[in-house]
């Protein structure tokens, strides 16, 4: 899978994606992730990407035609499946739109910042607009990162195994059980005898009675959501 992402501050997306498992399943090449300087596609002299709003009011906008030729250029180069805007006012981010969203080829995640970007841009060259959560950030760049972080773990070789993503918190709409490891006693403080005895029918059922119980107590939500 391959990840492009477009934005204004480069320098913040290096590290998140230089770490651990998504550094991992990059050097095995099972997700490429391309961040790209906005700036790199002004047609202006100082580079500028945005510029005051019509209208007037606060705050600044991102232009449409670095945006434009940024995509333009990258399109060019290849299909893309999606064009992922990370704005508040997108869809809520869920592990249903990260299963579906890693079985994707080549997606563009466009950062914005400032006041956003030109509604022309969100009509004509988005395919999707994803939000992580109701808070205002001061920009699209953790969006990204969490988008891709979640995408890449997904990804078949990406965690060595790959059960594991799978019986994670929101597949099927439960929360994880919870989990322990050694001592099995620490300040008097006991691991559940089931972990310990290595009957594994029966620790599989105490994992599914305790997700149900999790999610019962901290997201009765999930049980109305479809999956
Ligand atoms: N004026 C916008 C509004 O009220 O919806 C907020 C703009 S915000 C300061 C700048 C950029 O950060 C947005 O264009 C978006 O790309 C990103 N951003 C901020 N919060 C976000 C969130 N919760 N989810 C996804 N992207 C977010």
């Amino acid at each position: 899978m391959r990840i492009d992402i477009i934005t204004v501050l480069p320098e913040l997306l290096r590290s998140p994606f230089d770490e651990s498992i998504i550094k991992r399943a990059r050097a095995k090449g099972i997700a490429e992730i391309n961040i790209i300087n906005l700036r790199d596609y002004s047609a202006d002299r100082h580079r500028s990407v945005d510029d005051y709003p019509f209208g007037g009011g606060a705050g600044m906008v991102m232009m449409i035609e670095p945006v434009y030729n940024c995509i333009t250029y990258l399109s060019s180069q290849r299909k893309y499946d999606e064009v992922i805007y990370t704005s508040p006012d997108g869809i809520p981010f869920s592990q249903r739109i990260a299963n579906e969203l890693s079985l994707k080829d080549n997606i563009i995640i466009l950062a914005g910042h400032y006041k956003g970007i030109d509604q022309r841009i969100r009509d004509h060259l988005v395919t999707r607009e994803i939000s992580i959560g109701d808070y205002v950030l001061t920009g699209g760049e953790l969006p990204a990162a969490v988008i891709t972080d979640a995408l890449v773990r997904l990804l078949p070789g990406a965690i060595s195994d790959s059960e594991s993503a799978l019986s994670d918190s929101f597949q099927d709409n439960l929360l994880a059980p919870p989990v322990y490891t050694r001592p099995a006693e620490f300040l008097g403080w006991k691991v559940p005898d089931i972990l310990i005895g290595g009957n594994t029918p029966e620790i599989e059922k105490w994992r599914f009675e305790q997700s149900v119980r999790n999610t019962k107590s901290k997201r009765p939500d999930l049980f109305s959501e479809e999956s």
